[in-house]
């Protein structure tokens, strides 16, 4: 068996700044509370834990007899946003704002507000249940809907003068199908494609080197929309093509037929769990490694020792 790791595969920035910037005010001794998961990676959120940092419910925000806990601490903000009643909340109690918005998500932010504004109606596509929507769902108010489907798209109503825009993490060919559905419909449709170009790219990125190999092993937390879509993506390219959370997860028979095997990852994704992954499938002894032998130059040590020129 060969292991590869795919090279791009590593966290998006966003959750990168979102971690270190948890990591560092941790590290300072700060008191760091997220109102649920920081980002969409159980194991990765486990280790931050164990750093200090402690999540809460909205109800627990607002509980007064949780505020003798929030003295001296604060509230960071996930990268995909948070509602404005969150950070209200917050505010009332006491805690400072860590805000690790990504730039990205607050510039779709900023656009919803402004058409507001100028009262226009806010079409959000994406997944109703992800705190991204619910974020900009809260900033549309009243005129603001969430599509999630073209057949959603069909039989909702909208205002004439709306404007369409992404979940930064939603699959672009449904962003681009529910607007052709809609463009027809709504002629005076605005269309602002905010899915995010690094999502876009790992895309591209992903079945590509799926293309490559026997097995594609794709790891990452299971509420993570980016993962299941880089998932779907690796399997247009190669039917055998596993998502998986961590090592305990490998059925070893996925490996019957497959010499080379791919692992790789969303965008919260630490490197450090693909390495995990790479680690285990090169020690463990299945039937072409039998001795679970360390191997990276493809082969099994015992194939390459046999073949060996004497
Ligand atoms: S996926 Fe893109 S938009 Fe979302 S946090 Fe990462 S970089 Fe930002």
């Amino acid at each position: 068996m060969r292991v590869t790791v795919e090279n791009k595969a590593r966290p998006c920035p966003g959750v990168e700044r979102a971690v270190s910037m948890a990591e560092d005010a941790l590290r300072r001794g700060k008191k760091v509370f997220a109102v649920g998961e920081l980002i969409h990676n159980s194991r990765e959120i486990d280790r931050l834990m164990g750093l200090g940092l402690r999540e809460l419910t909205a109800e627990q925000l607002g509980d007064p007899r949780m505020r003798a806990e929030f003295d001296g601490a604060c509230l960071i903000v996930r990268a995909h946003g948070e509602t404005r009643q969150i950070l209200t909340l917050a505010r009332e109690a006491g805690l400072e704002i860590l805000n690790a918005t990504c730039p990205i998500v607050a510039h779709s932010q900023d656009v919803v507000k402004q058409h507001v504004r100028e009262g226009w109606g806010i079409i959000i596509v994406g997944n109703p249940a992800h705190p991204e929507v619910l974020g900009l769902l809260a900033r549309a108010g009243e005129n603001g809907s969430i599509v999630s489907s073209v057949d959603e798209a069909t039989q909702k109503d909208f205002e004439y003068r709306s404007l369409i825009l992404a979940q930064s993490t939603v699959n672009p060919d449904l962003f681009h199908a529910v607007c052709r559905e809609l463009s027809v419909r709504l002629p005076d449709l605005k269309i602002m494609d905010t899915t995010c170009r690094f999502i876009r790219n790992r895309q591209e990125d992903v079945k590509s080197f799926a293309d490559t190999q026997d097995v594609v092993l794709v790891v990452g937390g299971k509420k993570s929309s980016n993962v299941r879509l880089l998932y779907e993506k690796a399997c247009e390219q190669n039917v055998q093509t596993y998502r998986i959370e961590g090592p305990e997860e490998i059925d070893w028979r996925w490996f019957s037929n497959g010499e080379r095997v791919g692992v790789t990852g969303g965008a919260s994704t630490p490197r450090w769990q693909l390495e995990e992954i790479r680690s285990s499938l090169e020690n463990h002894p299945i039937d072409n490694n039998p001795k679970g032998l360390k191997n990276t130059k493809g082969g099994s040590i015992l194939w390459w020792m046999r073949k060996k020129p004497k």
